[in-house]
């Protein structure tokens, strides 16, 4: 569905989105909204214009290593992720830096299979980390290494 809003406070509407016992996504401009539903742990993601969101009704306000896959193969520079407590901003330095990064040094393709796109992504952070679990990952060494610039409020 899409809200319009007033101008500056589509974060608003996303946090109250947040405060849930499903997940929700979408994307965002200035003044409008574009949200749907998923269920308790996961929801589809919306590609398009504007800038990509989504909440997790866990209250857990960091990136999933799934979250990070789908925020590397989107073409949007940032995105905000909600929880009832938390707002936290993901963004991209330079997104066409990390188009080919993610494409090259990661294998990262929208065209292929998700499995060998989470089997792929698992690697690399594997190989960055030396880590044995790739759900282990450090989300600031990622950060790090990606230049993507997290802001929290
Ligand atoms: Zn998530």
């Amino acid at each position: 569905m899409l809200f319009t809003t007033v101008p500056g406070s589509e974060i608003n509407l996303i946090r109250s989105l947040a405060n849930n016992t499903i997940e929700w996504s979408g994307r965002f401009g200035k003044g409008w909204v574009l949200a749907t539903s998923g269920d308790e742990t996961e929801t589809r993601y919306l590609s398009g214009k504007g800038k990509s969101w989504h909440t997790h009704p866990s209250g857990d306000s960091r990136f999933s290593l799934e979250d990070w896959i789908l925020f590397l193969l989107d073409s949007a520079d940032s995105h905000v992720l909600a929880t009832a407590e938390n707002i936290r901003t993901y963004r991209k330095r330079s997104v066409e830096n990390i188009n080919i990064f993610s494409q090259q040094r990661i294998g990262l393709n929208p065209k292929v299979s998700w499995k060998l796109n989470v089997a792929r992504f698992g690697k690399y952070l594997c190989r960055s980390q030396d880590l044995d679990d790739p759900y282990g990952f450090l989300e600031d060494v990622l950060c790090k290494n990606l230049g993507i610039i997290v802001g929290q409020d």
